[in-house]
């Protein structure tokens, strides 16, 4: 889950929480106080009517009901229970009737007024002494009145309780995504940067908040970054062109020396062994000098518009000259009818290097075998497929193929130095492109290579 989604949650839980506590400590608070002011209003009843039956006087008893009728009415379901000490039949009847708990009655007798409530109902009871008699009223009723108002706020705290929650979610998603806006900006701004727009650089707006302080420090890093990639490609590059010189003068010298007349054969080996190696010293340093500009520095080259099935047919062209008893058949019935889907955006030298080194890799690890090259495209990318049947790389190599040289186990009777894929996969990358490879020792190896489509 985005941490935007999870701060809404929390966020809604949290305040979920403090509503809910505060909806029902108003429930049972607004519970409380009804249901005690409506067993106030019983008392005052039920002692009326003890005191008008405890009342021998008829006129007086007659007093007090008027009193009640007129004052304080009736509630509803009002009823009444007298019992005088000592009527057990009465007090075992009502006892049955009415299930209310013993200490009810202990109370009662006790001497304390006591209150009781069930499913609708509420009961007081109250003791009342007229000379060594004693009497006990039960009386019960219905607050219809206060379970409405109860019932109201009930659904009233639920509703109030719904709509807040769909505010604070919703608010609260509006909130982190505003929260996380600059974030979202740094994550499109570093995306878009790489090898070859390492000068590019976040921009701060000005504030001196902790999203400024995380913008500053990529800036930071990418300083640093910059500086290294510079030193490190200063660097290959100076090297290879210090090295060119003395190979060059090497090779003249070797060449020179077998131009000379009448020359010991052992001496003619040595120059021969001599010029050999100069020149494949000269071949490392200018694939290496090529390596150290395509990773660092795209911005140099010219771009254009390219048609795939003409790159490849060069590429064809340049194998031929390189390795003429080469086997490579170009495959076009995959070919996308729409010819839009055919062109793309890169540079045309360095693409077709790259492809070359692929191309005729295939050839030489399958000793000259055929090789397929299948071009299609889906909606967003040229595939180029490039299919040997030749030696295969190790399993447990595979991934190593695209560091700079690298070369796999099996390849010690093939020269190479290991310079070629990871300049192809510099070029192809530099185009937004992909590289991926599926290999069997023995059975072959497939390089299939992604480039976007250029879209008007
Ligand atoms: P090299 O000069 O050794 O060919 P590359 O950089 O072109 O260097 O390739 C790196 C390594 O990847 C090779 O040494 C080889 O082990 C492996 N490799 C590349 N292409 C193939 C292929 N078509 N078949 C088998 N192995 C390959």
């Amino acid at each position: 889950m985005k941490i935007q989604n999870k701060i809404a949650l929390i966020f809604t839980i949290l305040s979920g929480a403090i509503i809910m506590a505060l909806s029902v400590f108003i429930y049972i608070f607004g519970s409380e106080s009804i249901s005690s002011s409506f067993f106030h209003r019983l008392e005052v009843r039920s002692d009326i009517v003890g005191h008008a039956a405890a009342e021998e006087n008829k006129s007086k008893t007659s007093m007090y009901y008027d009193f009640k009728e007129k004052h304080l009415g009736d509630l509803p379901f009002e009823k009444h229970r007298v019992i005088w000490s000592g009527d057990s039949v009465k007090t075992r009847h009502f006892k049955k009737k009415l299930q209310l708990p013993e200490s009810f009655y202990k109370d009662i007798v006790a001497g304390t007024p006591t209150r009781f409530f069930r499913g609708d109902t509420s009961y007081v009871g109250l003791g009342i002494s007229k000379g060594d008699q004693k009497l006990v009223i039960i009386s019960s009723a219905v607050d219809l009145f206060g379970l409405a108002e109860m019932d109201n706020l009930k659904n009233l705290l639920l509703i109030g309780f719904l709509i807040s929650m769909i505010f604070v979610f919703t608010f609260g998603k509006l909130f982190s995504a505003q929260v996380f806006n600059p974030i979202r900006r740094i994550i499109r701004n570093v995306k878009g940067i790489n090898a070859h727009n390492l000068h590019q650089r976040l921009v701060n707006d000005g504030s001196e908040d902790e999203v400024a302080d995380l913008s500053s420090t990529f800036n930071d890093m990418l300083d640093r970054l910059e500086i290294t990639f510079e030193i490190q490609n200063n660097f290959v590059s100076n090297a290879s062109h210090e090295f060119r010189t003395p190979l060059t003068v090497i090779s003249g010298e070797a060449q020179l020396g077998l131009a000379v007349s009448g020359l010991p054969p052992a001496a003619r080996e040595s120059f021969n062994t001599i010029l050999h190696e100069a020149e494949k010293l000269e071949h490392l340093t200018s694939s290496m000098l090529s390596l150290a500009q395509t990773g660092f520095d795209g911005k140099k080259e010219q771009w254009g518009i390219l048609r795939i099935d003409e790159l490849i047919l060069s590429v064809k062209e340049a194998a031929d000259m390189i390795m003429p008893a080469n086997h490579i058949k170009i495959d076009f019935d995959n070919l996308p009818d729409d010819d839009e889907k055919l062109s793309l955006n890169g540079n045309e030298t360095l693409l077709k290097a790259a492809l070359t080194n692929i191309v005729l890799n295939s050839c030489k690890y399958s000793d000259n075998k055929p090789v397929d090259i299948q071009i299609s495209a889906n909606q967003t990318n040229i595939i180029v497929e490039v299919i040997d049947h030749g030696i295969g790389i190790p399993d447990k190599e595979i991934g190593q193929i695209f560091v700079p040289f690298f070369r796999a186990s099996n390849t010690v009777k093939y020269k190479g130095y290991g310079i070629g894929l990871p300049l192809a996969n510099n070029i192809i990358r530099m185009h937004q492109g992909s590289i991926q490879v599926l290999s069997q020792v023995g059975e072959g190896t497939r390089f299939s290579i992604q480039l976007p489509i250029r879209y008007q």
